[in-house]
């Protein structure tokens, strides 16, 4: 089936999909996104990645390019259009095209992009079955990695580096030592006691949509949780570790800096929590 993209009002064919090379979003990065996925035809928490696309908007003074209701039409169609039943429809909203100045354009209309993209497994079975490996890299980001802005260099540096480690992500390291979160995911560790431990929302990090759903079946399930930043080493000594984003969910993680992991496999807890996400999910919005 061809792949569709939407740009600004029409659905073209993806290699036709483009923007102004004065599109603000090219030129300052002034703009935000959300990754919505789609999984056995379901759209997984469309509705929180909804809401924190708008509250993106809002911190950066963007306008809606289209009523919410609008936006989400297209997406739905554009998944339609691409006959997605697992894979993600990325969405990207900038302050639109206006000539090179750093200020607020006075009359320019946002621009909305959305691609659409299949996706045969999400995890590859070795990654299950294993865990993955991440590195630790100083967090260089900017001081509002709450909005989900396009500005993304230091966590491309940073997800390049660990490719060239060998791992899967970096998990990013503040100043004082705790760990913030991974390139594009949230870093969780499961202690000895068996507390699920992960960062509070705040502007050091992004308050991932899956994170927020994690922590809701977590509670459901009676597993404690307690919201507070942790170390390299304090995850090392860990019982398990996980990421979560949108498109792995919840994936285990075995190694940090080439050292195990608790006991070098993936957790009990880490994978009942993706099955309680994936079962969650089959279960929301149709696609
Ligand atoms: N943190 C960062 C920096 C991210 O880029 C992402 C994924 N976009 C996440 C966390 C996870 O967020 P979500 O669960 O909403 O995909």
């Amino acid at each position: 089936m061809a792949r569709w993209a939407y740009v600004n009002g029409r659905y073209l064919p993806h290699a036709q999909a483009t923007v102004h090379v004065e599109d603000r979003g090219f030129q300052f990065a002034d703009g935000v996104y959300e990754v919505v996925t789609i999984l056995d035809g379901r759209f997984a928490d469309l509705d929180g990645h909804m809401e924190r696309l708008g509250r993106s908007l809002a911190e950066l003074r963007m306008d809606w390019p289209a009523a919410p209701r609008v936006v989400e039409r297209i997406l739905r169609e554009l998944a339609r259009r691409n006959g997605l039943v697992n894979g993600s429809i990325y969405l990207q909203i900038t302050r639109g095209v206006a000539p090179r100045d750093f200020k607020f354009p006075a009359n320019a209309k946002p621009t909305l992009v959305m691609t659409a993209k299949r996706v045969a497994a999400f995890a590859k079975p070795e990654q299950l079955e294993q865990g993955v490996a991440v590195i630790t890299v100083p967090d260089i980001r900017w001081g509002r990695r709450d909005i989900k802005t396009v500005g993304l260099l230091a966590p491309v540096l940073a997800k390049q580096q660990a490719a060239e480690s060998g791992a899967y992500e970096a998990w990013l390291v503040d100043s004082d030592g705790t760990v913030t979160e991974g390139s594009s995911s949230n870093a969780w560790i499961v202690t000895g006691a068996g507390t699920l431990v992960t960062r509070p929302p705040s502007h050091a990090i992004l308050n991932g949509i899956t994170r927020l759903s994690l922590l809701r079946l977590a509670a459901e399930r009676g597993i404690p949780v307690e919201e507070r930043p942790f170390t390299v080493e304090e995850a090392l000594s860990a019982r398990e570790a996980f990421v979560s984003s949108a498109g792995t969910f919840a994936l285990p993680v075995t190694r940090i800096d080439g050292r195990p992991v608790g006991d070098g496999k993936p957790g009990a807890v880490t994978m009942a929590l993706r099955q309680a996400y994936l079962d969650y999910a089959k279960g929301s919005t149709a696609a």
